[in-house]
């Protein structure tokens, strides 16, 4: 199969093989002709399956074939709304990528950086916006858009943007949307809460899944590796310097624990830099380029800065810390192996993350692998303590299936034995471990790395 055949027009056609792209994914065979067709689309994709093209080379397609002459300002007629800053920079990038031959007009508009030349641009007129909600609703009331004319809406990454809590603005947009438009939602996992937006949303809908939802690309070489928490920092150094890792996405569950590691590795003469919500745009934007730059070795995010994070063959993403929501490490994980790459996805595992460890395995339906590493093996005497999200144990006000975060409360009770928790509960006796059941027979040696020097740093 060939993109030729897919209905596209030369000038499209001619950005696809600028790009170097021969033949499309699963998922564009199945999108391009339906969005083509002006169908309502539900897409169930995985990161890294080629969905931003998916969706974006039709709906050029559409806006050229729908193009009246149009005397004064363009009417938008295509918004593509998504999650956060990042996709928001990326999914415009593909827009002007793919649309390079065509005279359509397009820009990007997300919060955390000046308002004005953003408005500069959506009082000159264009036909597709990229943004994300909250900045969105600041230019309609600002009156510097203007959502009565559109056409087309994507919603991308859907799942995320009800995880981020952003229903109520997106109700808000949906309800300055004229009636009558063609509706495209991707969404990597489907919650009742999707189903529900879809229904109310979607219009006689085509149904495309490329990937059975909620498992992990096959591309993705996982690993876990048991490693006390005390010396997760140094096993990371280690297993960085000995492999001559290059280019590594590492996961923390919070802004300061980011910070923290990002800081710590660049003493050990790796150099990192962090980006999460408390960093500004710019501060964000230049360490993201810095990373696929190569300038940067180690790039440690939180969840939500990650997301969309979209970097040409991504070889490691490190799990620092499992993710509080298994399907959060799907998402994590994705950001290697894409577009038919091969990568590799190590969580580095305590005793506090065993409860979690057991979530991804269920909702992946796979058992992951686990390894040790010579001279980092786990001390079976520490007991599990419950899961800090930040700085005072304080728990986000994020979501379902909260793992087994207690919140960080009594951590000094529970360390003194005087409190049980659910991983003390586990944990009673040594006889008992979580260790045993955790690593049963199955853990193997990380053979295939160096020792760790003696001394252990
Ligand atoms: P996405 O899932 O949209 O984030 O895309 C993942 C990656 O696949 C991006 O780096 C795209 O540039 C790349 N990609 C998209 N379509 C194709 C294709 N047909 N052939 C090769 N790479 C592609």
């Amino acid at each position: 199969m060939s993109f030729d055949s897919l209905g596209l027009s030369a000038e499209i056609l001619r950005a696809v093989s600028d790009k170097g792209y021969t033949t499309p994914t699963p998922i564009q065979i199945q999108a391009i002709p339906l969005v083509l067709e002006g169908r309502d689309l539900m897409g169930g994709a995985q990161t890294g399956t080629g969905k931003t093209a998916g969706f974006t080379l039709p709906l050029l397609q559409r806006l050229m074939d729908t193009t009246k002459p149009q005397k004064g300002r363009r009417p938008l007629r295509c918004l593509i709304l998504t999650p956060t800053r990042e996709l928001a920079a990326q999914v415009h990038e593909s827009v002007q990528t793919y649309g390079r031959h065509l005279p359509l007009k397009s820009a990007v508009v997300f919060g955390g950086v000046s308002i004005n030349p953003q408005k500069m641009k959506l009082i000159k007129g264009l036909d597709i916006l990229v943004a994300t909600p909250g900045r969105l609703l600041d230019h309609v009331s600002q009156r510097s858009a203007d959502l009565s004319k559109v056409d087309i809406l994507v919603l991308d990454e859907a799942d995320r943007m009800l995880d981020m809590g952003f229903i109520h603005d997106i109700k808000k947009v949906l309800a300055l949307l004229p009636k009558e438009k063609q509706t495209l939602l991707f969404s990597a996992t489907f919650s009742n809460d999707i189903k529900k937006l879809a229904n109310n949303l979607l219009n006689n809908p085509a149904l495309i899944e490329v990937a059975q939802i909620n498992t992990t690309a096959e591309r993705i070489k996982q690993v876990v590796h048991h490693v006390d928490k005390g010396r997760k920092r140094e096993l990371l150094s280690f297993l960085i310097g000995s492999n001559n890792w290059k280019q590594v996405l590492v996961f923390t569950r919070t802004k300061h624990g980011a910070n923290r590691l990002a800081e710590q590795l660049g003493k050990d003469g790796i150099t990192s830099a962090a980006i999460h919500g408390n960093k500004s745009q710019g501060a964000r934007t230049r360490a993201l380029a810095d990373f696929k730059a190569g300038k940067v070795r180690v790039l440690v995010a939180t969840d939500i800065a990650a997301r969309g994070i979209d970097i040409d063959q991504l070889p490691h993403v490190v799990n620092f810390e499992l993710p509080n929501v298994a399907e959060d490490y799907v998402h994590r994980i994705g950001r290697t192996g894409r577009a038919g790459n091969e990568g590799e996805a190590m969580s580095l595992v305590c005793v506090d993350e065993l409860k979690l460890l057991k979530d991804i395995e269920r909702l992946t339906k796979s058992e992951i692998p686990k390894i040790t590493t010579e001279g980092y093996e786990i001390d079976p005497s520490i007991k599990a303590e419950p899961i800090q999200n930040g700085r005072g144990g304080k728990q986000q006000p994020r979501r379902r299936n909260a793992g087994n975060n207690s919140g960080g409360r009594n951590t000094s009770a529970r360390r003194s034995g005087g409190n049980k928790s659910s991983g003390d509960r586990s944990s009673g006796n040594k006889s008992e471990s979580p260790w045993s059941k955790a690593t049963g027979n199955k853990s193997r040696r990380n053979n295939n790395q160096n020792r760790a020097p003696s001394g252990n740093r």
